[in-house]
Formats: C-alpha cells, sequence, structure tokens
C-alpha cells in the first residue's frame, strides 16, 4: 500500500481518490478498518495539507474546518453548546486529539455484524442479522432494509443546528450528505467517489444543548443522543444512535411512528425522554 500526500487540490486530481485511492484524515477509523479487511485500498491520501482546520466566527455563523479534531471543538466557545458537548461527549481525549470533525461524519457503522463481516445486507447479502440475532443496539426508525444506528454524536449536534457542508464540488444542507440505503445503493452517504468535505458552516442559535445516553459514563458510543437547538421560538433536534442515519426532528410526537426491532424497544422510551429534557433545556 502506498501513501501520498497532495500538497493541493490540483495534485490531489492524479492521486486516483475514490478509484482505489481512500482519503486519510486523523486515521482513526481508516486505520481499523484497513486493518480488519473492511476497507481496501491500494493507496491512502493524506488529505491534511488540503482541508482546512480551524474555527472561524463571522455574520452569525460559525465556520470549522473539516480537519479540525474534536478536542478543539470541544474546547472552544466560539462553538454551539450543543456541537461542543457532542464532541466532549465522543470516544476518549486521545482519539479526540485525532479525529477530525470531517473523518466523524463519515464513519462507518458500528453494527457487530457488520464490523466482524458477516456479509449481512450492507455488505451486499440478503439478509440483517441483526434484525433475526442480536439487535439490542440497533435503529428504532428508518431500519426497514438496514437497523444500525449511526454513532456520530456531532453529526446529530450539527443536524439541529441546520449545518451546511461545504465540499471541493459544492455546497449543501447537512441533512443531505446522508441517505437511507436502498436495494439499489445501499451507500449511507451522498458524496461523490473522491468528493472532499473541507468546511461546515453553522448558524449561531439562541440556545442548544446535547444528551447522551451510553451504557457507562464515558468513551461509549450513544444508545440514543439528542441534540436540542432553539432558533427564536423554533426548536429542532437531531439524534443519534436511532437509524441508520443522524435522523432529524421537529416534536418528541414524530417518534410515534418507530419501528424498533424487539431488542431495541428500550430506545423508543430513551429518546422520548432525552428530546422532552432537550427540548425543556433549550426554551429554560
Ligand atoms: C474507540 C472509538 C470510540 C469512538 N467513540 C465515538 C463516540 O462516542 N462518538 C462519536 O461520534 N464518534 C466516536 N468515534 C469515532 C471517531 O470520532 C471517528 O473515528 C473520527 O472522528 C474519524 O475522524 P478521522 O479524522 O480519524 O477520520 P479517518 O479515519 O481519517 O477517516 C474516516 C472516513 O472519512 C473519510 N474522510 C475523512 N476526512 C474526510 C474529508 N474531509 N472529506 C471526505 N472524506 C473524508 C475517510 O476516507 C474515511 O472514510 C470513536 C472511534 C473510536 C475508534
Ligand atoms: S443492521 Fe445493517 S449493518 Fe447491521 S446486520 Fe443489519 S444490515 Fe448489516
Amino acid at each position: 500500500m502506498e501513501l501520498l500526500r497532495p500538497s493541493d487540490l490540483t495534485d490531489l486530481a492524479s492521486a486516483g481518490l475514490g478509484n482505489g485511492a481512500v482519503a486519510l484524515a486523523g486515521g482513526t477509523e481508516v486505520v481499523p478498518l484497513v486493518r480488519d479487511g473492511l476497507l481496501h485500498a491500494e493507496t491512502l491520501v493524506d488529505i491534511s495539507a488540503l482541508v482546512p482546520r480551524g474555527i472561524v466566527v463571522a455574520d452569525g455563523a460559525v465556520t470549522i474546518g473539516a480537519a479540525t479534531v474534536l478536542g478543539e471543538l470541544e474546547l472552544s466557545e466560539s462553538v454551539p453548546e450543543a456541537l461542543r458537548e457532542a464532541c466532549r461527549l465522543s470516544a476518549s481525549p486521545q482519539l479526540r486529539n485525532m479525529a477530525t470533525i470531517g473523518g466523524n461524519l463519515l464513519q462507518a457503522t458500528r453494527c457487530w455484524y457488520w464490523r466482524l463481516s458477516y456479509g449481512c445486507w450492507l455488505q451486499g447479502g440478503s439478509t440483517c442479522l441483526a434484525r433475526e440475532g442480536q439487535g439490542g443496539e440497533h435503529a428504532i426508525v428508518g431500519n426497514d432494509r438496514c437497523a444500525s444506528a449511526h454513532p456520530s454524536d456531532p453529526a446529530a449536534a450539527l443536524l439541529a443546528l441546520g449545518a451546511t457542508v461545504r465540499t471541493d464540488r459544492r455546497t449543501f444542507p447537512l441533512a443531505d450528505l446522508y441517505r437511507l440505503p436502498t436495494d439499489d445503493d445501499r451507500a449511507l452517504t451522498t458524496l461523490e467517489g473522491g468528493e472532499l468535505i473541507l468546511e461546515l458552516s453553522v448558524p449561531l442559535p439562541d440556545a442548544s444543548v446535547y444528551l447522551k445516553a451510553m451504557d457507562r459514563a464515558r468513551y461509549a458510543f450513544a444508545l440514543v443522543g439528542v441534540a436540542a437547538a432553539r432558533f427564536g421560538s423554533e426548536v429542532r433536534y437531531g439524534l443519534a444512535g436511532v437509524a441508520p442515519v443522524p435522523w432529524a426532528i421537529s416534536s418528541v410526537d414524530a417518534l410515534d411512528g418507530a419501528t424498533p426491532l424487539e431488542q431495541s424497544a428500550y430506545k423508543v422510551q430513551l429518546a422520548r425522554a432525552l428530546v422532552e429534557r432537550a427540548g425543556a433545556a433549550v426554551l429554560a
């Protein structure tokens, strides 16, 4: 395997990203996936010289370079509280020192069948093994094909905050970065091959909060994570751990249509309680 370090976006064109080559940011996800044979790459392309890093506030929004690490976001007073807290509650301090926000948004599912290469539906097979087997940490909505639970805390916060994404090709709402997989196309994101996330633009809310239920007090993925952001009288919510993609809702009533697996039914109650608590916190 070769490692390329292009110095600008023109150089990148010849690196073959998306065509056998894979972008490498902090490597906290890429390296384990390559090691475990879940990601096949002839070439890794270190994108650290191409993707901006840092936090700038201007015109009622904060612009975050995609190479900014979670540890910087949790410490910055310019960053809305929901995103700071979502970063603070992610992973461990060592990981947050390496893990970029761009890489965090694109991390793969933690579903144990997928991570252990069982050849489940999302891996091109015919069956969602979690539905028939161990589904206790799995999705409660958007789960008719794949019942994996999206692991990103920051993505839930950015969704509630109404962030937009700028890539090397286009700008679009963060919500459009994700898609539910279908039989024809099992991808969970809408990025084109080789497309790089460069920046996020995050509107500054009047109030925001992130609450996370874990099976231990720290260093665990969300069973359910709920971000709430208030802009004037409007409150928006972004949820982690409930669907194969980060999930936006505008009120707790949206959970009435939840379709949990038998073993993940407890998450509906958990999500309801956290949405109500987060909503009350931003309205207080
Ligand atoms: C033990 C452990 C615990 C964790 N706990 C949590 C948690 O509680 N909550 C949580 O939210 N996350 C958690 N994470 C996930 C962690 O935050 C991510 O692994 C990390 O943010 C990925 O960032 P990276 O820079 O290391 O990405 P990399 O590993 O370098 O890349 C990840 C993916 O994104 C792609 N990529 C990276 N940057 C870009 C870009 N700018 N444009 C396009 N593609 C890009 C890569 O090609 C790759 O597919 C945990 C991870 C580990 C290993
Ligand atoms: S939840 Fe998704 S990733 Fe997990 S076994 Fe089912 S199809 Fe595979």
